[in-house]
């Protein structure tokens, strides 16, 4: 679905991407993890045209996407949420959901769309709260309510976790089941990696801007490399 061929990145003199290349199959969900700093990020700013890299090329669904701007992505099916989300923080969640759907639909069909997505994640009561007034957990449902709005055929998450308690992961889990089901494919980058395991096929590690290890989750966990660098004993 998605190809990353020998992407490299760099703020000034430093490396933050170092000749990286990776793929991520349909219907797959596939972790980004790694220590802070290792460019997890950076690689899906760059993946959703925020930034340009500095050499290299990514492909979605065979078609060249690495010079076009972020809505043109957006519309070609990669929608993404930020580490800290960002939304428009005097707009209801209503209208943030909204936003998303105009991407691909016109008004009225938006309108349904933003109730349908309202419903799956169990926060019409909120519809006329202004973002800035949200929880940690519900800002992360809107934003991620607003990349599904887009209709998405693969969803970038970073660090969904971030801003839920304990209990919640759960339920957090579960939806990222339920978009699977929807089919659609899921990168996502987090931190806690005991919650997340469970559900990922795949895990590609980063560290100081390279590709460490790439593979089940099984076998990331029993990797000598990814202990040393990043999991430790
Ligand atoms: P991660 O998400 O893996 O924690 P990031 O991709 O956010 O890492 O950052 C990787 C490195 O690049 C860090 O050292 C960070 O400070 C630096 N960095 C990220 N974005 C920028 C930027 N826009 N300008 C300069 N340095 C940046
Ligand atoms: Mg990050």
């Amino acid at each position: 679905m998605l190809r990353v061929v020998n992407l490299t990145k760099k703020f000034g003199n430093f490396v933050v991407l170092n000749d990286i290349s990776f793929s991520i199959e349909e219907n797959e969900i596939l972790g980004l993890v790694g220590p802070n700093g290792s460019g997890k990020t950076t690689m899906f700013n760059i993946i959703s045209g925020l930034l340009s890299p500095n050499s290299g090329k990514i492909f979605f669904g065979g078609r060249e996407i690495t010079k076009l701007p972020p809505n043109d992505i957006c519309k070609l099916g990669i929608a993404r949420t930020f580490q800290i989300p960002r939304l428009f923080e005097n707009l209801s969640v209503e209208e943030n959901i909204f936003l998303g759907a105009l991407a691909k639909y016109d008004i009225e069909k938006a309108k349904e769309k933003t109730h349908e997505i309202m419903r799956f994640f169990g926060i019409e009561k909120l519809r006329e709260t202004k973002a800035r007034y949200l929880t940690s957990g519900d800002r992360k449902l809107v934003e991620l309510s607003r990349a599904l709005a887009t209709q998405p055929k693969l969803l970038l998450i970073d660090e969904i976790f971030y801003g839920f308690n304990p209990t919640e992961v759960d339920s957090v889990l579960e939806f990222l089941n339920e978009i699977l089901k929807m089919g659609i494919t899921i990168c996502i980058i987090e931190h806690r990696l005991k919650q997340i395991m469970k559900i990922l096929d795949r895990v590609i590690v980063l560290c100081r801007g390279k590709i460490i290890a790439n593979g089940k989750p099984e076998e990331i966990c029993s990797n000598k490399e990814v202990i040393k660098h990043y999991l430790g004993s």
